[in-house]
């Protein structure tokens, strides 16, 4: 079964998507996700100026060695526009596969190990009356977990806050804006840490002590910061504090996790293993957050979790909305198959993007699944692809009170 053609999909509805799409020369086709929040068309031109020529022509069926051929071939490894481009061709040629079988791909990963996949939502408020409103919608839709983010006092917009919690308007936050030029947020670290605890306090004492409640530091702390904040945060109970720190420096773990017994989650801007290699083998973490999407596909993330596993590390796999469907469902496979599951992050896309892909996994009991489709279960509309052309988006870049340039 050869590979004949590989095509690089670009749709922009209501948010920027890249898509391959490799078919085999007896029809059969797969989609994998190579999409990279504002940075997209790189990915694009790495994947058909450099990718789809060496495709041609190989055995759709060896993905491990197509995977290694790419990897290795290129000399030049890791970095998220690599691993997103690699992330696509592992998880197209998964998707054919699996259709080529029959099955669902989690079935070609194990099987399932549970019934559903336990997601979270990003519930946010810039005051805690807007707070709680946006929780109650989340449990209204279902969720059973819920991301915590919260407005600070004297800071104009902060990440995570969504601008309207209105049920099928702007029911999520999505950071990316449409404009040529990113758009400038402020931050405080002291008068976060100073706020956040109290925010906490208030929402255990409105949503009782069961509820799992995480938030996201986006890597804005110091080690000492986030220990103190870790620390801070452990009368309310949380099931993971992510991102505490910026994520290059591994060693800084260390330190958050000699001082607190909050549960910690990293990953998501992580592309390979070895941005995890201290962190696991220490059990510096307790959650991985690695997209499949950004970390080389099916192929390298199962490689990732059976590791993680070894330490009592389980997943937690990144699943904002530029994760497109594809990216997803992909996720949604691992998630039912591995035996190390922890948590899936799932935002709801817009209409108009689920008209481009259409999805078989379902939200129920607050539960994702798959899906019995064969494949990964995601098929995509290329004429209604083409009304939405590519539009250039940026994330914000941030800056503290003095004008100083801050990790986003
Ligand atoms: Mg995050």
């Amino acid at each position: 079964m050869k590979i004949n053609q590989v095509d690089v999909l670009i749709t922009s509805p209501g948010r920027n998507f890249v898509t391959l799409k490799i078919t085999t020369d007896d029809g059969v086709v797969g989609y994998g996700d190579a999409t990279l929040n504002g940075r997209e068309l790189a990915v694009a031109s790495y994947l058909r100026d450099h990718v789809s020529a060496l495709l041609i022509g190989r055995d759709a069926h060896r993905i491990e060695d197509t995977w290694q051929y790419l990897y290795r071939g290129a000399y030049w490894r890791r970095g998220p526009v690599t691993m997103a481009a690699l992330a696509a061709v592992d998880v197209a040629l998964w998707d054919i596969k699996a259709k080529v079988a029959g099955l669902p791909l989690y079935q070609l990963l194990g099987g399932a190990s549970r019934r559903g996949a336990l997601a979270y939502g990003h519930a946010s408020g810039f005051d805690t009356e807007a707070l709680f409103d946006s929780i109650r919608a989340h449990l209204e839709l279902g969720y059973r977990a819920i991301r915590v983010q919260t407005g600070v006092p004297g800071l104009e917009s902060v990440y995570g806050v969504a601008a309207s919690t209105k049920i099928g308007e702007r029911y999520d936050y999505e950071p990316a804006r449409r404009a040529a030029l990113p758009t400038e947020e402020q931050w405080d670290t002291r008068s976060y840490l100073r706020h956040l605890p109290a925010v906490f306090e208030a929402v255990r004492n409105e949503f009782g002590p069961d509820l799992p409640l995480l938030h996201d530091g986006h890597h804005r702390m110091t080690p000492i910061q986030a220990a103190k904040l870790g620390k801070a945060l452990e009368p309310y109970d949380l099931f993971w504090l992510e991102d505490c720190t910026p994520a290059e420096n591994q060693e800084a773990l260390r330190l958050v996790r000699q001082h607190t017994t909050t549960p910690l989650a990293i990953g998501e801007i992580f592309n390979t293993v070895f941005d995890y290699q201290t962190l696991i083998t220490e059990q510096l973490i307790d959650y991985v957050r690695s997209a499949v999407t950004h970390t080389g596909g099916v192929s390298p993330m199962k490689k990732l979790f059976d590791f993680a596993a070894q330490y009592q590390i389980k997943s937690g796999v990144h699943g904002p909305t530029d994760i497109s469907p594809v990216g997803m469902a992909a996720a949604l496979h691992l998630d039912i198959a591995i035996h190390n599951f922890g948590i899936q992050e799932y935002m709801r896309q817009s209409p108009e993007t689920l008209e481009v892909f259409r999805t078989s996994y379902t939200f129920e009991d607050g539960l994702l699944h798959p899906g019995e489709t064969p494949g990964i279960g995601v098929e995509y509309d290329e004429d209604l692809a083409a009304k939405f052309p590519y539009e250039p988006a940026y994330l914000p870049v941030n800056r503290l009170l003095d004008g100083t340039v801050h990790d986003w």
